[in-house]
């Protein structure tokens, strides 16, 4: 990233999903051509979806330097998923109040989340069911089986490593600003999805040419001692 060369190149739509689809492309392709992986991949939200950091940490073992998409947290102050403790060691869940969620039933398919349900008995009886689940008998919780690649993912956004990424990520922005304000590809002149990488691609080496130039300039000529 020091460098700032692009290393692979995959136009797609302007969809989220081809997009993020196109970085498992480009990780498996640079591994295969270059032998070369990267130790993190930066990126915003939009791939820090559970099957994708799942992915990242358990297939590939690249650290994910992404701020978690989770819809697990109400906006209405009731409580979030982060207000209970998940026992890994006996499954299970810590509610607020100290009660326990059991795992309820398990999906056949093995991408689906799990359950987990707290007891009618404990949850009917609590003062906390206000703010817990006001209009729920019971509380539940579905637990991604992507859950650990998740806490990997929130663990790394509280360390100076991540904030270092956050910096780091602003050179790569400034590469594809660069790519459109000065090599005008902000509009693309070829027609369809093969155009579209002819023309990203010669983009791509004409900004390589371009660092590569400027490192070169830059470059201290190496002294090499001669014996007299
Ligand atoms: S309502 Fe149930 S799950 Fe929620 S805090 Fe109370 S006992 Fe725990």
């Amino acid at each position: 990233m020091q460098a700032g060369i692009i290393v692979d190149v995959e136009a797609t739509p302007a969809l989220r999903t081809d997009e993020v689809n196109s970085t498992r492309t480009m990780i498996e392709r640079v591994e295969q051509r270059f032998n070369l992986k990267p130790e993190r991949l930066i990126g915003d939200m939009a791939y820090g979806s559970a099957p994708m950091l799942g992915w990242l940490v358990e297939e590939k073992q690249i650290a994910p330097h992404i701020p978690v998409w989770d819809k697990t947290e109400p906006d209405d102050g009731t409580f979030g998923r982060s207000a209970f403790t998940f026992d890994a060691e006996n499954n299970r869940y810590i509610c607020p109040a100290g009660k326990l969620l059991k795992p309820a039933w398990r999906s056949r398919v093995k991408r689906n989340p799990f359950r987990y349900r707290a007891s009618q008995y404990d949850c009917q009886a609590c003062p906390l069911k206000p703010k817990c689940c006001p209009n729920m008998v019971i509380r539940k919780i579905d637990r991604s089986p992507f859950e650990p690649a998740r806490d990997v993912a929130r663990a790394l956004a509280k360390t100076e490593a991540y904030r270092q990424s956050r910096k780091a990520r602003k050179k790569v922005e400034m590469l594809f600003a660069h790519l459109k304000r000065i090599l005008k590809l902000d509009r693309l002149r070829l027609r369809g999805p093969s155009g579209a990488r002819d023309e990203c691609l010669l983009a791509a080496i004409a900004q390589n040419l371009r660092r590569m130039a400027k490192r070169l300039m830059f470059a201290t000529p190496e002294v090499v001692p001669i014996a007299a």
